[in-house]
């Protein structure tokens, strides 16, 4: 039996082959895939299952939003469930933790709740209560942001748990949703974005 020694890695050891930014971000661009009128008409869902079936392309995708996460980070926050997919690996990358956002009903601990409207229909998110510590620097890291709403939810769990939200880091901003100026309104300003649709 061997063993295995997960990190805690960092920017420069996440590796894909290509240094150059651009060609990352290109190839993250090629494999996202645009699907019209799902989850209902109308809306263009922004679909990276194609991203997260190609190594290469995954892997340039953390590169990316690990290039772009400030530095000494406690905490990477992801939301339910793309989020997860994402935030972890970048968690890992910086040597921080990862706290999940669930739906409501899915933590099994004491939570707090957050209420906010989606693009398409409403959501409540769910934080356990005891998940971070008051003064924990956090970085969200989200798939996609649209109107900012979830992201906007987010920053009001960590604001009740006493945690700082360093940064928000995603993989595509919609900009034409606004969801940017949403979160300044809201005193989130420091935000990134792998790539923008406008
Ligand atoms: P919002 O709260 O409006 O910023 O929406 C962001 C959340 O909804 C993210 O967690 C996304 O995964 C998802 N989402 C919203 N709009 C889209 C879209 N057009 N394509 C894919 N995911 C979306």
């Amino acid at each position: 039996m061997t063993n295995t020694t997960i990190g805690p890695a960092t920017a420069t050891t996440v590796t894909t082959g290509r240094d150059d930014p651009r060609s990352n971000v290109e190839l993250v661009r090629s494999l996202i895939r645009d699907v019209p009128d799902f989850p209902k008409p109308g809306i263009v869902f922004k679909d990276i299952t194609p991203l997260l079936a190609s190594p290469g392309g995954f892997a340039a995708s953390i590169v990316e939003l690990v290039r772009s996460a400030p530095d000494d980070i406690d905490v990477v926050v992801g939301m339910e469930a793309r989020g997860f997919i994402f935030g972890a690996p970048v968690a890992l990358a910086l040597g921080a933790g990862f706290v999940p956002v669930r739906k409501p009903g899915k933590l099994p601990a004491e939570v707090i709740s957050q209420s906010f409207a989606l693009e398409y229909g409403e959501e409540t998110l769910n934080i356990h209560a005891d998940a971070i510590a008051p003064g924990a620097r956090v970085l969200v890291v989200d798939d996609v942001l649209a109107t900012g709403g979830t992201v906007s939810a987010t920053a009001g769990l960590l604001h009740q748990l006493g945690a700082t939200l360093v940064h928000v880091s995603v993989l595509m901003e919609l900009g034409f949703l606004n969801g940017r100026q949403l979160l300044a309104e809201r005193g989130h300003a420091s935000l990134s974005a792998v790539l923008t649709v406008d």
